[in-house]
């Protein structure tokens, strides 16, 4: 049986940028679900806009992004949707628009070879015994069986390292559904939408290389029929549909108290989506993903005892960020105070000159 420093339990964000970062300066093994290359396995649902945080984190290390990353195009505002108030505003916003699945392969190739990653790798269980970490997974059908020192979830929002350390935890979770469609609109854009009839958390859109992405976080229960009411309103906001072309769905973590974020212990520490890190206003979690991995690495690499403790403390300021983001999210989802904020008009830019659809005939759409 092998023995590493660190054994890190999934790939996204999180888990390639810490496993980067510990290269070459201690034994590191990485285990993930997704596949080395392609787009066959598993990939993350997600709307795959890279928040200006996530930009500051690739910064500090460094790091440009390919434009294979990139999707197009770039989009500057985000139209947000009061639907039952029939308001539309518009916000300025600073995201990159990028193909997320190309965007995890492209961290997880980013780790040195030093490190030992099995890719289309299943974390089957992980237990502690003495001072060690054991993981047993599964590479090419054969149960494999490894110890570490310290043992870190970077596993996403159904984490397994956090269920076995948690068992009672419990967080708001809601299922996000998306599905894509071919472009149908003249022009492309972002939007946010609020309806507290379909849900309390709330939608969204992205279109993104020919294709437009609709999607939204819905109660667990009856999270489809929701999805697909919320669909038949938007025709009202001018959203075309069609046939969808590809449907996902997964586990998103609404954090919603302060105890919903956990670190880890006894040698173990969890990083990103599985410590309850991201956005509750926004559900951006790429830029808490890389920053815990940024602030867990320092703590690894020097810290030997009570790194648990260390970790923690050293998450204070994120932490009080996503709770900030949790105070905003009540704001947002509460109809009185969003659709005064929304009819105040601040930060909305009005737009003057609305291009229109190859081939419209400018009498009929100005008539005078
Ligand atoms: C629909 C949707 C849209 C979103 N849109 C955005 C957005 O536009 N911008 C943004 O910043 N954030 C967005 N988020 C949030 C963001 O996707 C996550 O917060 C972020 O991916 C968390 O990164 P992570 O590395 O912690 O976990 P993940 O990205 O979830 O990565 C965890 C990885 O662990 C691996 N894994 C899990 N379990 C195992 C196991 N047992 N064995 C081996 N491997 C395992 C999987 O391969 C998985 O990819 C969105 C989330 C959802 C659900």
């Amino acid at each position: 049986m092998k023995h590493f420093d660190v054994a890190i339990i999934g790939l996204g964000p999180a888990g390639s940028a810490l496993a980067r970062q510990l290269a070459g300066k201690m034994r590191v093994i990485a285990l993930d679900k997704k596949r080395q290359c392609g787009t066959e396995g598993f990939s993350k649902p997600c709307g795959g806009l890279l928040a200006p945080d996530a930009q500051r984190a690739f910064i500090r290390d460094g790091i440009t992004l390919p434009v294979d990353v990139i999707a197009n195009p770039q989009i500057f505002s985000v139209k947000t949707i009061d639907v039952a108030a029939g308001l539309t505003r518009n916000y300025q916003r600073s995201y990159i628009n990028i193909n997320r699945h190309a965007f995890d392969l492209w961290m997880k190739s980013l780790i040195p070879d030093v490190v030992t990653v099995h890719h289309d790798t299943l974390c089957r269980k992980v237990w502690r015994e003495g001072d060690l970490w054991h993981v047993r997974f599964q590479v090419d059908g054969e149960e494999q069986h490894i110890t570490a020192r310290w043992l870190v979830g970077a596993d996403g929002a159904n984490s397994l390292v956090r269920r076995h350390l948690y068992p009672e935890h419990q967080i708001r979770k809601y299922v996000a559904i998306q599905q894509w469609f071919a472009e149908a609109h003249a022009v492309p854009f972002y939007s946010c939408i609020f309806d507290n009839a379909v849900t309390d958390c709330y939608s969204w859109s992205i279109s993104k290389d020919g294709y437009f992405i609709f999607g939204g976080a819905y109660p667990m229960k009856d999270g489809q029929i929701r999805f697909e009411a919320l669909k038949t309103k938007m025709a009202d906001f001018a959203f075309h549909f069609g046939e969808p072309v590809k449907s996902e769905k997964c586990t998103v973590l609404f954090p919603s108290r302060w105890q919903d974020f956990v670190c880890g212990k006894e040698n173990a520490f969890l990083i990103g989506e599985a410590a309850g890190f991201i956005s509750a206003s926004s559900l951006e979690g790429i830029s808490y993903a890389l920053d815990s991995a940024e602030i867990l690495h320092k703590v690894l690499l020097t810290t030997s005892n009570s790194a648990n403790q260390i970790y923690w403390r050293a998450t204070r300021k994120l932490r009080l960020k996503l709770y900030s983001k949790i105070l905003k999210s009540r704001c947002l989802t509460a109809p009185v105070l969003r659709q005064w904020i929304m009819k105040s008009g601040v930060s909305h830019i009005a737009q003057n000159h609305p291009i229109l659809p190859p081939g419209t005939n400018l009498k009929e759409s100005h008539p005078r």
